[in-house]
């Protein structure tokens, strides 16, 4: 049974899941938080150079912001799905679909004080390119799980989805205002989709990036109950 170790760098969950040699990262927070991340690391008692395998569950800025310091500085491994690499490479963040429009609203007055950039991160001959779903990657460096490709939030979503039921989705599904839909879609049937594809593999528990922890059984629940708004 993996412990669940979580760095929360502003709203973001960073999950740290034990493997083979140290830990795998889910995630690395907002770009400038840098001492944040390193105060919490700390206060886990882990070492930097413990983190081996860093996965970006998408190319957002929130969640790609420390990667590359944090690549450098830990000589991890990166674990990407091919559809993140053009944006990692320019550092951009792709426009979605706000949900509603308070999400919109929301979206406006931080655009007007954020760009939604990060420090690029190019991809290296070892990093590890994920296209479709992978059964085999995290058991060979010692967890107990797969990596499912999950669009829907974005179209390079992929999430970690452990024996044991616990589901890290980054931004798939969230705790966070429209819970449990992202508060950006890129394609609601994705999103569906992806959720489907969580409960058929044995989801129990998700783990999302922005928020706390549900049962997986509120994404059944939520849909049948319809969506209020304009997709
Ligand atoms: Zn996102
Ligand atoms: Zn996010």
């Amino acid at each position: 049974m993996n412990e669940i170790k979580c760095i929360e760098v502003s709203n973001t969950n960073c999950f740290l899941l034990k493997c083979k040699e140290g830990y795998l990262l889910i995630d690395t927070g907002y770009p400038n938080k840098y001492k944040q991340f390193i105060k919490k690391l700390k206060k886990l008692e882990i070492d930097i150079s413990e983190i081996k395998y860093i996965l970006l569950t998408h190319h957002h800025y929130d969640h790609t912001g420390l990667a590359c310091i944090l690549l450098k500085d830990t000589r991890a491994k990166l674990i990407v799905h091919q559809k993140a690499i053009p944006l990692l490479k320019k550092g951009i963040t792709e426009k979605g679909k706000e949900f509603n429009l308070t999400i919109k609203l929301i979206f406006w007055v931080l655009s007007l004080f954020n760009d939604f950039t990060y420090p690029p991160v190019i991809i290296r001959e070892e990093d590890y390119i994920i296209k479709d779903d992978d059964f085999d990657l995290l058991k060979e460096i010692g967890i107990d799980g797969v990596i499912l490709y999950t669009p829907g939030h974005s179209k390079d979503s992929i999430s970690v989805l452990l024996s044991d039921g616990k589901a890290f989705v980054g931004d798939v599904a969230m705790d966070f205002i429209t819970t449990p839909y992202p508060i950006i879609i890129d394609d609601i049937n994705e999103v569906y989709n992806s959720w489907d594809k969580l409960i058929e593999y044995g989801a129990k528990t998700i783990y999302p990036a922005h928020g706390n922890p549900f049962d997986a059984g509120i994404l059944i629940s939520s849909r049948r109950g319809g969506i209020k708004n304009d997709f």
